[in-house]
């Protein structure tokens, strides 16, 4: 059986026009951004087209709100540092839905070793950031607020524009980490909106190695790598030009397949997450409706998602159990606590994102090996025994 890919959330193939695109900057276009002379200028021309096309893919002002980053975590850090920090006379309170990823919610932990009040904002059980008590916890204080567009373990887009009104409102900048829904759902930062958003290259078929903050006009921000002055000063470092000018080109291509795309991968989806659901004491994680197009979510009794990610790559099917970035350690993952699943329930979960290379064909393979893993899983599982009693 040919491989079946189902980890967009953790790693795409970078785009083959992407790379042809790009690849100059690796061979003969190798300048620095930053020399004056003419093989740096095309370097800048490269970045600075790139710029202007992420200013349009997130509808931007103008394409100076873009800085560059190394990549999504780097954004998130300087967009959480970056505000706080820089308006610490308006006040020393940050908040977070308790669903973030890591790179949002490790920041602002941090800050409370500088005096910084930090509070995650409760999620209902499909994810859902619970509006009213946002609105409770804001107060004049409060500097930065971030949410995510969607997550990326459960799937759940978050009703950006409500939360942006109660932010704009009651507290003072919106945070938005765009990672997971940026190329699956049309995003438009001025009605949305957004204060500060982050992107990451790879998960739009780009190149690793670039991510992007945007900044809307007037945002106060300081940066928090310093040296050389690239990017407006606001993140030194000699610019990854192959990486960035994929990173537009990624964009650009994204966002004129999205409508398509999106058609074509969601009732691959659903007839995933219909097959799948047939298994005995299985569930859906995440928003049944309010979802990515891309992403389908599980949790099933008795049984652990480590072990259901191994059994089913000998299928030669690649699966996550949540987070890959912190999938090393055997906690049970953060969102699946937040959405009120007990640390047994949240150790089964089995998270399938879809991709370009996924068709409808790859549906009965991929729920036959789901419910053979499961059953096999189960025999083996004292906790199983346990529920049959
Ligand atoms: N935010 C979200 C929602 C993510 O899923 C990830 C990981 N893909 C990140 C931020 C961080 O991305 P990276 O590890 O590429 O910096």
């Amino acid at each position: 059986m040919a491989r079946i890919y189902l980890d967009h959330a953790a790693a795409l193939p970078v785009d083959y026009r992407v790379f042809e695109f790009a690849k100059p900057y690796l061979t003969t276009l190798h300048g620095n951004p930053s020399s004056l002379h003419s093989v740096g200028v095309e370097a800048k021309q490269a970045v600075e087209e790139s710029r202007q096309k992420i200013a349009k893919f997130i509808h931007a002002e103008n394409e100076s709100t873009i800085i560059f980053t190394g990549s999504a975590t780097e954004a998130n850090n300087l967009a959480v540092k970056g505000t706080a920090l820089r308006n610490i006379t308006s006040g020393k309170t940050v908040v977070a839905s308790a669903i973030e990823h890591m790179s949002v919610l490790n920041p602002m932990k941090e800050l409370q070793k500088n005096g910084f009040s930090f509070t995650t904002i409760p999620v209902d059980s499909t994810g859902i950031v619970d509006l009213n008590k946002l609105e409770d916890m804001l107060t004049k204080t409060t500097t930065l607020t971030s949410v995510m567009y969607a997550n990326n373990e459960i799937g759940t887009v978050e009703p950006i524009r409500e939360i942006s009104n109660i932010v704009r409102e009651k507290g003072m900048y919106l945070h938005v980490d765009a990672v997971a829904a940026a190329g699956r759902i049309p995003i438009d930062v001025q009605k949305d909106g957004i204060d500060l958003l982050t992107l990451s290259s790879n998960d739009l078929y780009g190149p690793q190695g670039a991510g992007a903050l945007y900044v809307k006009p007037g945002v106060r921000l300081q940066s928090v790598l310093l040296g050389g002055g690239q990017e407006r000063g606001l993140r030194s470092g000699t610019e990854n030009v192959f990486a960035i000018a994929g990173m537009g080109e990624a964009a650009r291509i994204v966002q004129e397949e999205i409508t398509q795309e999106s058609s074509r991968l969601i009732p691959i989806r659903d007839t995933l997450i219909n097959e799948i659901l047939k298994i005995e004491q299985s569930y859906l994680t995440g928003h049944p409706t309010q979802r990515l197009p891309h992403h389908a979510s599980f949790r099933f009794s008795s049984i652990e998602g480590e072990s259901i990610l191994l059994n089913m790559d000998m299928y030669d099917i690649q699966v996550s159990t949540g987070s890959a970035c912190s999938s090393k350690t055997l906690e049970p993952s953060h969102v699946l606590l937040a959405i009120g699943l007990k640390h047994e329930e949240a150790h089964g979960s089995m998270v399938l994102t879809l991709g370009r290379s996924t068709t409808m064909d790859n549906v009965e393979p991929v729920s036959k090996a789901t419910y053979e893993t499961v059953q096999r899983l189960r025999k083996l599982s004292p906790l199983d025994q346990e529920w049959r009693k």
